[in-house]
């Protein structure tokens, strides 16, 4: 467990991340981390996020309630409240404008295609948040209905809205979220979008528990039970991906094995290598 003044160092450090990034402009966006079972440290509210010191942080109870800090928390405070009640495994949540992301926000176009492995095994989807006024009570009812499925989503009209288990790993996703979207925008320029079969998805998917990644929720195709158009407890993460067969980049057979530092070393015979190097080549045509 961090300690208080790691946490406010780390966040000083991710508001500074964000504002270089162009993630915010002026004093947009806002970042906050459980400290201990009831209590959160959170940015305040009219600060650029480029510009913070560690002593600037509030903190609030569970219901919102001040509790230290000479300035008022973020106004954004009750959606975050939100994520934290629906979520208890969630520590640490992050609010941004990424210009790319949110120029899909204001399209109204989720992020929700099944192109890249790494987006998939992690976020999932990235659906829309309906969109509602800022800092008003309807902010934190339309990321109600996604966060319980979601780490990541967009908000309409507004910004993105990452989750995770740390202050660092909610960021990286709020990272990987604009860099997601800045490549489907190249590929959408470019005129083509090949997308990653189901089955692959499926595959990338059953990859999860064999890397150990934490999803909120399994992935699952549109208009079915689970999907938020069918139910209104959205319950999976809905992809938009073709049935057949298409790149494949996982074989049906992977030899994996745990390594010392951790990661983990797949191994392939030269067969399956050349394979997957010619359906590369062949889905490149
Ligand atoms: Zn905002």
């Amino acid at each position: 467990m961090s300690t208080e003044s790691t946490l406010r160092a780390d966040i000083v450090e991710i508001g500074r991340r964000m504002y270089a990034r162009g993630y915010t402009a002026s004093n947009d966006g806002n970042i906050s981390v459980r400290l201990g079972a009831d209590r959160l440290l959170m940015t305040p509210k009219s600060v650029c996020k480029g510009f913070m010191t560690p002593d600037m942080m509030c903190i609030t109870d569970l219901e919102g309630r001040k509790l230290q800090g000479d300035r008022d928390p973020s106004s954004e405070m009750l959606m975050h409240l939100e994520v934290y009640r629906q979520r208890p495994d969630v520590q640490a949540v992050v609010h941004a404008h990424p210009p790319t992301a949110t120029g899909f926000a204001v399209a109204g176009i989720p992020l929700d295609r099944a192109v890249l492995a790494e987006v998939l095994t992690t976020l999932g989807s990235i659906p829309i948040a309906e969109y509602a006024t800022p800092s008003t009570k309807e902010l934190p009812q339309a990321v109600g209905k996604y966060i319980k499925a979601h780490d990541g989503m967009l908000l309409a009209n507004h910004g993105a809205l990452t989750v995770g288990g740390d202050l660092y790993g909610a960021y990286y996703k709020m990272e990987t979220i604009e860099h997601f979207a800045k490549i489907s925008l190249v590929a959408r320029l470019l005129g083509r979008e090949n997308l990653l079969s189901r089955e692959e998805v499926t595959r990338l998917q059953d990859l999860r528990g064999a890397y150990g990644i934490k999803a909120p929720a399994p992935i699952c195709e549109p208009g079915t039970d689970a999907d938020f158009g069918s139910r209104p407890d959205q319950s999976c993460q809905v992809v938009q991906a073709p049935p057949g067969a298409g790149a494949r980049l996982v074989p049906d057979t992977v030899h994996s094995m745990a390594r010392a530092d951790g990661d983990t070393e797949i191994r392939l015979t030269y067969r399956e290598l050349s394979a997957l190097i010619e359906d590369a080549v062949r889905n490149l045509r």
